[in-house]
């Protein structure tokens, strides 16, 4: 035997791959192997968006191996059934795997590696495929994980990413293993309009762009809303169409603040993996627990229907909540505001909204989402758990011409300048065309005081 097959999973990308290259050393055959696993579609993680995306990626990837000689097989079913199948196929002696960090992950790794074993073929998983340090590979002291990200970050900033490897020259892949036919986005219902394309030459190109035309700014700019001044790269990272470590490697090259503060939130990236590796429950339970007694019932889910349609009567979050449905994605800026606004200002479980953005977005991710989500509730690692950010001021600090809030809700196309962060109290010629636009659902200074009593036995910080 002299073939090895490789598992893409969320790596799907033919530039620094070391599973592909360590698969294909000494000019091994390989068989390139996808599986739309039945686990993801069954725990509702196959959604419109995201299905979308993936067949971007997937065509984009079996392109690229044509390209050099090889093809993409792909497969629908139980994964570790269908990666067993495909080996026996191929009569392959090893299967190559990008290490991944969730609850499910693991329990696939062990599952196929056991299946492999019994059939006297090898598993291999490698480690920084889809992050720049290994979950785990940095701990402090008296912990298995770090809790707190400035100590994690200053570790995580002294180690040197391995070296990005080139794109495999040819590859040959053996004859007598079948592949489904590649599915694609235009026969997917449910994808939204404005939602960007996939796959790793789409995503090489906005990297290529980025780094001359955008990181430069970023330090100064990535909070500025209606600038859209922040990579994207966010949906590329989650389908692994570009490899993190090049990443690094590649924006400190560029060098200068703008860069420095762009590695910084791939660090971060790296942290929340960590901790979700480390502590697997908090994809659905909090990290560190408030004693929350989220609101319930009738009014609550009111509000969050409100909320996630786009209509709660404050600009900036409406403007962000349909963002979301129209692409797929949504700034980061709008991303702390639509979650402090469910969390604190409506006292609406952290579980509701992280659900609601796992459904649209095109880079749903069950450790960058759940744990923000936390992140921003007060239940996760942030040190300040109580600070509760105000809509109308935020919007008039992160969208000061009000042109975000005016692209995204045409109710309120004709208000001038930032008057837009308060619709309620335009006058005259300012209100024409406003008449569809909501009430706020909620007065602020009623939502903060019930979160300050929700909280009480903590500290709360005023607006900020
Ligand atoms: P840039 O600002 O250009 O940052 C570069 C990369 O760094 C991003 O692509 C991302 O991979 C990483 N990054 C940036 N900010 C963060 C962060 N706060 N935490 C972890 N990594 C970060 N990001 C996701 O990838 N998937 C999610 O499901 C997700 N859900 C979120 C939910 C909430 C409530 C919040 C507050 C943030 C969430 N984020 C999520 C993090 C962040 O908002 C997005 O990564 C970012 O907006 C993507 O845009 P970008 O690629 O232009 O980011």
């Amino acid at each position: 035997m002299n073939t090895s097959v490789v598992l893409f999973t969320a790596d799907l990308r033919l530039h620094d791959h070391p599973p592909l290259r360590a698969a294909s050393a000494g000019g091994r055959q390989v068989v390139p192997l996808f599986v739309r696993d039945r686990g993801v579609a069954d725990a509702g993680f196959a959604v419109p968006n995201r299905l979308a995306f993936l067949a971007d990626c997937l065509r984009d990837l079996d392109a690229g191996l044509r390209e050099r000689g090889g093809r993409l097989v792909l497969r629908s079913g139980e994964v570790v059934e269908e990666v067993c199948r495909v080996a026996a196929a191929a009569d392959a002696d090893e299967v190559h795997l990008a290490a991944d960090v969730s609850a499910y992950a693991h329990l696939r790794e062990e599952r196929l590696r056991r299946a492999l074993e019994a059939d006297g073929r090898r598993l291999h998983v490698h480690d920084t495929v889809t992050t720049v340090v290994a979950p785990g590979a940095l701990t402090p002291a008296s912990s298995d994980h770090f809790a707190v990200f400035t100590p994690y970050f200053r570790r995580w900033s002294a180690q040197r990413p391995r070296d990005p490897l080139g794109a495999p020259r040819s590859l040959s892949v053996p004859d007598g293993v079948g592949s489904e036919r590649l599915p694609s986005r235009d026969a997917l219902p449910g994808v939204s309009a404005g939602l960007a394309a996939g796959g790793e030459v789409v995503a090489r190109k906005r990297l290529a762009s980025w780094l001359r035309s955008g990181l430069a700014a970023y330090e100064e700019r990535h909070d500025d809303l209606a600038g859209d001044a922040t990579s994207r790269l966010s949906p590329h990272l989650h389908f692994g169409t570009l490899s993190p470590a090049e990443l690094v490697h590649r924006a400190r090259r560029a060098g200068g603040p703008g860069a420095e503060a762009f590695v910084r939130q791939l660090a971060w990236r790296d942290f929340h993996r960590q901790v979700l590796a480390a502590r697997p429950a908090v994809a659905a339970a909090d990290y560190r627990t408030r004693h929350d007694h989220w609101r319930s019932g009738r009014s609550a889910e009111e509000d969050a229907e409100a909320w996630r349609q786009g209509r709660t009567g404050y600009p900036v979050i409406d403007a962000a909540m349909r963002q979301l449905r129209y692409e797929g994605w949504m700034h980061n800026r709008g991303r702390l505001l639509a979650a402090s606004f469910l969390t604190k200002t409506l006292y609406v479980d952290w579980r509701v909204g992280a659900r609601h953005f796992l459904d649209l977005l095109v880079d749903g991710d069950l450790a960058n989402n759940q744990l923000n989500w936390q992140w921003v509730a007060g239940t996760g690692t942030d040190t300040r758990p109580n600070r509760v950010l105000n809509p109308v001021a935020q919007g008039r600090r992160h969208d000061p011409e009000g042109a975000y809030v005016r692209r995204w809700v045409p109710e309120l196309a004709g208000a001038p300048g930032a008057a837009v962060h308060e619709p309620w109290k335009l006058r005259g010629a300012d209100r024409v065309g406003i008449g569809a636009y909501p009430d706020p659902v909620v007065d602020l200074a009623d939502g903060l005081a019930r979160f300050r009593r929700a909280r009480s036995k903590t500290d709360t910080e005023l607006h900020i």
